[in-house]
Order: structure tokens, then sequence, then C-alpha cells
């Protein structure tokens, strides 16, 4: 590089940093002081070349919300500072590379004043929203706290996440906090969670809960009764919000956009938000690009299908707080069988609840089968015993002839067993039949597999590994 083209770069950044400072004066007056340090402070002024002023902002995001929020004042102060025809550029810092000029111009045409302004300054919208705000139930419902929410490796992120969110709503990096994972993993107990622990304690003081249904619809409404601008004032002012299920806003654009501005205002006033989604953002679609990108501003945290202690420790909180207990094989029946969905689990519960107070008996395993057939049967109804003979062999690494033979080898033994039990969990064959397949055994000998290999269960991880396994090779075998 030659010392002219060096000492001419020298003069355009000090330029800048000159036209900047000016600049910053000019807007630290006209905004909060937290704005101001929020937005303005990052911003490195880079060079003016003519009365082209290019700014260094830290990130894609931080350019729309400037555009979006500020343009107008912007706009104003560059020609009071520069000139009538000053431009600004923007040089978005591309995460950790280095300055990577997406060069963006500030357009010449006034554009259509952001939304977002006027309905922050509609003091009657919120005025009125705020004398109906009993009209607004926050929609907690109580059942959903921390302490009813069990704790495993499966949610330990989430539930981390959300303890400390609920300590310390919109002062923290978790914003927004989004909660993903499949249905019925407990997305929605702990959201709620979250607005109940934060009511309890009175962290914030308009705590909201509303599904993406209930939003969309509201929002249509509002359109159709020409009160839209209600509608945005009343989200703006809430504290705490909390949008479940928000894959559900695919392909609904303006609903988007409406969030879009309801999210801006939020979290520049840090105000927490917490969404739920089916699925990790990344993999939406039909979503707008800078909607995604404020989503995956905080943190997101999965919640995965609980494990088989976790199962059980749900099964027992519930049955516990439901003041019932069953006996410890039914429970580890229903937590054997029931993998991947606790709503499921506690689907199981309340039947067999329903069952015993109906018919005034205790609930025992046959029972218990036959009350949840129609659940767990379901799916592995078409698991054979052929099929489980196949995936044991698999598994163990053995042949049939193995399997079914005599030898009394420990491990053969054990596969031997497993698939008895197997047998008699996901099939309706009756004891004779499956010692008839497997080997020609009598009855007593598969009743004697099952009691060693559920006994097993209890105490031993791995066993319950094994069995978990097993059974998802063969879910999937028989789909
Ligand atoms: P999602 O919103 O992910 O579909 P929910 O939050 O509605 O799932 O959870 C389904 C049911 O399972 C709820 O009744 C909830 O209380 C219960 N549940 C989910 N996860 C847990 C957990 N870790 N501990 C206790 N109950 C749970
Ligand atoms: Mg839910």
């Amino acid at each position: 590089m030659s010392p002219e083209v060096s000492s001419s770069e020298n003069a355009e950044k000090i330029a800048a940093q000159t036209a900047w400072k000016k600049c910053l004066d000019i807007i630290r007056d006209n905004i909060n002081q937290q704005s101001f340090k929020t937005w303005f402070e990052p911003i490195i002024p880079v060079k003016l070349v003519g009365e082209e002023l290019t700014i260094q902002v830290p990130s894609q995001f931080f350019y729309e919300w400037i555009e979006e929020n500020y343009y107008a004042l912007l706009k104003r102060t560059i020609i009071d500072v520069i000139g009538r025809n000053a431009k600004l550029t923007y040089s978005v810092v591309v995460q950790q590379s280095p300055i990577e000029p997406v060069t963006v111009r500030l357009p010449q045409q006034p554009v259509e004043q952001p939304q977002a302004r006027e309905i922050k300054t509609s003091r009657v919208a919120y005025d009125f929203y705020k004398s109906n705000v009993h009209r607004y139930e926050s929609y907690l419902n109580p059942k959903y706290v921390f302490e009813s929410f069990i704790k495993g490796d499966c949610n330990a992120l989430a539930f981390a996440a959300a303890k400390s969110v609920a300590e310390t709503p919109g002062n923290n990096t978790f914003n927004p906090l989004v909660l993903y994972g499949g249905v019925g993993l407990g997305k929605t107990h702990l959201a709620q969670a979250i607005g109940n622990a934060v009511r309890a304690k009175q962290k914030a003081e308009m705590i909201l809960y509303v599904s993406c249904e209930k939003f969309t619809l509201d929002f249509i409404n509002a359109i159709q009764t020409n009160r839209r601008s209600e509608f945005s004032a009343f989200y703006r002012n809430v504290d705490l919000l909390i949008i479940d299920d928000i894959q559900f806003f695919a392909d609904k654009e303006k609903t988007q956009e409406e969030v879009f501005h309801i999210f801006n205002t939020l979290h520049q006033a840090n105000k927490q938000i917490v969404l739920t989604c089916d699925r990790p953002i990344k993999d939406l679609r039909g979503m707008e690009e800078r909607l995604l990108s404020r989503f995956t501003w905080g943190l997101s945290a999965d919640l995965q299908p609980p494990d088989f202690e976790t199962r059980l420790a749900i099964l027992q909180k519930k049955m516990e707080d439901n003041g019932v207990t069953l006996p410890n094989d039914v429970i580890h029946f229903i937590a054997t069988n029931v993998v991947s969905n606790i709503r499921e689990l506690e689907g199981c519960l309340i039947k067999l609840m329903a069952t015993a107070s109906l018919h005034g008996r205790d609930i025992d395993l046959p029972l218990a089968k036959t009350v949840l057939k129609d659940i767990i049967r379901d799916r592995s109804a078409n698991i054979t015993l052929e099929m489980i003979e196949k995936v044991v062999c698999d598994y163990y690494k053995l042949s049939p002839n193995d399997l079914k033979g005599k030898s009394r080898k420990q491990e053969l033994a054990l596969a031997r067993q497993m698939a008895m039990f197997l047998g008699k969990q996901l099939t309706n064959s009756s004891f004779k039949t499956i010692g008839l397949h497997f080997g020609g055994r009598d009855h007593s000998t598969v009743i004697h597999a099952v009691n060693a290999i559920e006994k097993e269960q209890n105490e031993s991880p791995e066993i319950r590994k094994d069995i978990e396994e097993l059974k998802k090779r063969l879910e999937i075998l028989a789909l």
C-alpha cells in the first residue's frame, strides 16, 4: 500500500469521526439515554468520502433496527451535519469475519414511517387498553408451575433458562427465550411456568400468554373492526409476552409483520419475550427472514423426549399430585411403553385412575394392560414374534438357532429372556405361544423370563437401555 493511499484513507477516517461526533451530539438530544447507549454508541464511523458517510454496525439486526426506528432522525441529522446531499452507507460486520461491506444505501426518498412510532405515541389507544385491561386475562394456567415440572437430562437447559428468565425477565441475554421440541414434551408447561413465577414474584406487571392462533385471530379481528392500532398498542405495553407455537405464523405475512413490530418495541424496552416452537427456528419455513433473525437473538433451548428415569419420575410426581398410588409394575409398564410424549404418559394415568374409581377396584398389571390397550398397543399393533426374534438376534449378534437353542450361556439366556419379555409386552401372544416360538419352552419358563427382566429393569440401567433400543427398532420395523 503506498503512503498516499494510506494517508488519504486516514483523512477519510478522521473526517468520518469528526462528522459522526457531531451527529451523535444531535442524536443524543433526541432520544432517550438507554436507546442511545444501545443503538448509537456501538456504531463506528468508517470513512467520509465527499458527502457519503460510511458507518459500521455490529450486525444485520442492528442495521435493520436503526433503519426501522431511526431513519428519519438519522437522515435529518446527516443532512444538518454533512450537507444537503448527504448519504449514509452501512457496513455490517458479519459474524466473526472482518468487516464485510454489505453496503446498503439509505433511500433518498422519504419512506413510509414505520408503524412502530405512530403507535408508541398513541396514548389514546394505550389508555383505552389500559382501562380495559381487566378484560384481558393473562391466560396463565396455575397448574403449570416450575414445581410440577420434572427436570431431566432431556430438558435441563430449557428448564435452567426458563428459571433464569423468570428471575430477571427482560434483563438477561435470553431474550427472546425460544423453547422448542416435539409434541407433548412440556413447552407450554415451561413457558407458562415462567409467567406464573414472574407473577408470583411480581417481577412484571402485565403478563400475557397467547397462543399463536389466538394472536392471529385477534389480529384479523382487530383489522376488520378498525382497531389495529389498539391491538398494537396493547401488545406493545405487555411486560412479559409469551407466544406459544409460533410455527403457526408460517405464511401469515401480515401477522408476521405485526409480530415483528411488537417484538422490536418490547425488545428495545427490555421486556421479556418467550416463544415456543415445534422445531428449531432455522427449520421454520414461510417466515420472514428478519423475523427469524430476531428469534435467534436470545437463546433457543430444546426439549427432548424423556429417558426412562425421567418418565418414571414424571409418573410418580403425577401420582403424588393426584393422591393415588399404582403398583410398581404398572408404572414400569407405562414408562417402558410410552416413550415419546409426556402428555400420553399423563393420559395413561388419568385413564387408569378413572377406571379404578369407576369399578371401585385397585389397578393391577393385567387390568392396566387391558385399559391401556388402545394407547399402548397402538404403536406395537403390528409387531410379531418373528420381528422380535430378528431384532433381538441383530441386537445381541446371535443367530436364530442360538436364540432358540438349549445353551445356558449367560448372554444367550439374557437374549432369550428379553425376547420373551418383549413378546409378552408387545404382542397379544399367550405365554404358551411365546414359549413354543422361542425353542419349544413351556409357559412357566416364559413367566420366569418376563419376571426376571422386569426385575432387572428396576435395577439395571443397562437393561433399560437395551429394552428401549430394542423397542425403538421394533417400532421402526413395524411401521
Ligand atoms: P407441549 O406444549 O410441548 O406440546 P405440554 O407443555 O402441553 O407439551 O405438556 C404436555 C403435558 O405433559 C402437560 O400436562 C405437562 O404438564 C406435562 N409435562 C410435560 N413435561 C413435563 C415434565 N418435565 N414434568 C412434568 N410434567 C410434564
Ligand atoms: Mg404446547
